[in-house]
């Protein structure tokens, strides 16, 4: 089975298990107070990450007064903030797509700004070996390359995307479509009325605000406002697994790849004692090639650190600072020991950490394993995924369904969750909570959610063959009647 990170990051950490002193038992009460409500909209997305964005927009389109809120000042969360800008598996090993609509067209639009990057496809699921080899030499493997059932080694249709032209294209989109944005506003808490989600509070420079909605949707990829509603949660991550791991990542800019490969092609075994160095001072010297035209000289590193606490305070501090300085370090040796990082200097290390597991909704439907293994499509499919990571089992079953009742939690109304807070056990996240797979919950909860608004109806009674109407006039693949 095809591992996220193997062979491309060679060091994981354990979880570990560092705890402040808890003052549980202490607690102060909070004055009672008025708050102004800035808004009364349609519709109130909170988080303008990868479903967010798809979920705002993809209202606004179908006529909702849409209210985006985004605690950072750019969208796009983690696929341009977070500096993870692959967005991968959005064809089958078969080179068949079953990602489209909003995703494709964010790619597409990148694409005409030379800011996104993909095999032609006439090579989606074709062996040419000067591009498999492009992708393994980039250590990209894990996102370009798999072996079908020939033994022989094909590629994925995957992009990279350049994240800054990224957060443009998604105001730029945003704006076009009538969302209206309020950027740097955390959102702290649902407004919850008999069972009902009536609004959210947000905390800003311009104080404690409310805002009402008809419907809202979370998109907050950690599921922040599930804390404040009556539904169940579960957040269990199986240790090592590649949720249960923050990420650190960083881009080191003007190394000279030439001198670089030049040195590793004549001096194996001194690039394995320089390499052996800097492990044992404590570096990390392991590194992904930048696949864009104008990133000539640019490398990734992924950092992964293992942790079941991905929503603590605490540990996202020790995260940030002990990881801030083995990046800092691993450069350092990198410069020192290894030829053509002589010049090179850290360019950016991504404003947001990497959080890949945290609570999830055990919604109308709860995806597990098992469904991952399902050949049909469900009465309400949303949503078509290609399975390419589980090795054998996703030759077997190439594709995976996923239904609307997974972005919809039990025991509230007026809630959607558009993020990898959806309906899912820890086996599901594990491959399908990625970039195209949010884009996809955020395109089909914006079009529920306009659907509930014309109508006057609550977003668990949407009827699917309107919904299904909407995602395929928006460009998404779905099951053919
Ligand atoms: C190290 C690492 C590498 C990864 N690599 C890849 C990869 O290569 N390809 C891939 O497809 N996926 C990758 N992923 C997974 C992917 O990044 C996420 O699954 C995806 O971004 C989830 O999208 P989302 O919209 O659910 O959440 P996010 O991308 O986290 O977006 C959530 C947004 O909500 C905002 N927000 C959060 N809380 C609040 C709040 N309370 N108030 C207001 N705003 C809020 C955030 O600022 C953010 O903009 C990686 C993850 C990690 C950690």
């Amino acid at each position: 089975m095809a591992k996220y990170g193997e062979g491309v990051y060679s060091t994981y950490d354990q979880p570990h298990t560092f705890r402040r002193l808890n003052l549980s038992g202490i607690t102060v009460t909070e004055a009672e107070r008025q708050v102004p409500v800035i808004r009364d909209a349609d519709v109130i997305v909170v988080g303008g990450g990868p479903g967010g964005t798809a979920a705002a927009i993809t209202a606004a389109r179908n006529g909702a007064r849409t209210v985006l809120l985004e605690r950072y000042g750019h969208l796009g969360g983690m696929a341009t903030g977070g500096l993870v800008n692959i967005i991968p598996n959005l064809a089958d090993i078969y080179g068949h797509q079953w990602i489209g609509g909003f995703c494709q067209e964010f790619i597409t639009r990148l694409k005409a700004r030379g800011a996104a990057d993909f095999p032609p496809q006439e090579q989606w699921g074709g062996s040419d070996p000067a591009l498999v080899s492009k992708y393994l030499k980039a250590n990209m493997g894990h996102f370009y390359v798999r072996q079908n059932a020939d033994g022989q080694r094909v590629v994925l249709y995957t992009a990279v995307i350049d994240p800054e032209v990224g957060k443009d294209e998604l105001n730029n989109m945003a704006l076009d479509a009538g969302v209206e944005l309020l950027l740097h506003t955390w959102v702290t808490a649902p407004i919850v009325e008999n069972g009902q989600v009536k609004g959210v509070m947000v905390e800003s420079k311009s104080g404690r605000q409310a805002l009402l909605g008809k419907v809202i949707i979370d998109a907050t990829g950690d599921g922040d406002l599930l804390t404040g509603v009556p539904t169940e949660t579960v957040d269990y991550m199986r240790p090592g697994s590649r949720i249960a791991q923050f990420g650190y990542v960083y881009w080191i800019a003007n190394v000279d790849l030439e001198k670089y490969d030049d040195f590793a092609e004549k001096h194996p075994e001194e690039l394995k004692e320089a390499t052996q160095k800097i492990t044992e001072a404590g570096g990390k010297p392991f590194f992904t090639r930048g696949l864009l035209e104008h990133q000539k000289g640019v490398v990734w590193v992924h950092r992964l650190l293992g942790s079941l606490h991905q929503t603590d305070t605490e540990e996202m501090t020790f995260i940030d600072s002990s990881a801030r300085h083995t990046a800092v370090r691993s450069w350092e040796l990198m410069k020192q020991y290894l030829p053509g990082f002589e010049q090179s200097f850290i360019m950016l290390s991504a404003p947001q950490l990497g959080t890949s597991g945290g609570r999830r909704i055990k919604g109308k439907y709860y995806l597990t394993e098992d469904d991952m293994d399902r050949d049909e499509p469900y009465p309400d499919t949303i949503a078509i995924f290609a399975d390419n990571d589980r090795g054998k089992l996703s030759l077997e079953h190439p594709r995976t369904y996923v239904p609307y009742r997974a972005l919809l939690p039990e025991g509230v109304e007026g809630l959607i969750v558009a993020c990898r807070a959806f309906s899912a056990d820890h086996e599901f996240s594990e491959f399908f909570n990625l970039i195209p797979h949010c884009m996809c919950f955020g395109q089909a909860a914006g079009a529920a959610a306009a659907i509930a608004v014309k109508e006057g109806i609550p977003v668990s009674q949407v009827p699917y063959d309107r919904l299904k109407a909407l995602l395929l006039e928006g460009g998404a693949i779905l099951p053919e009647d």
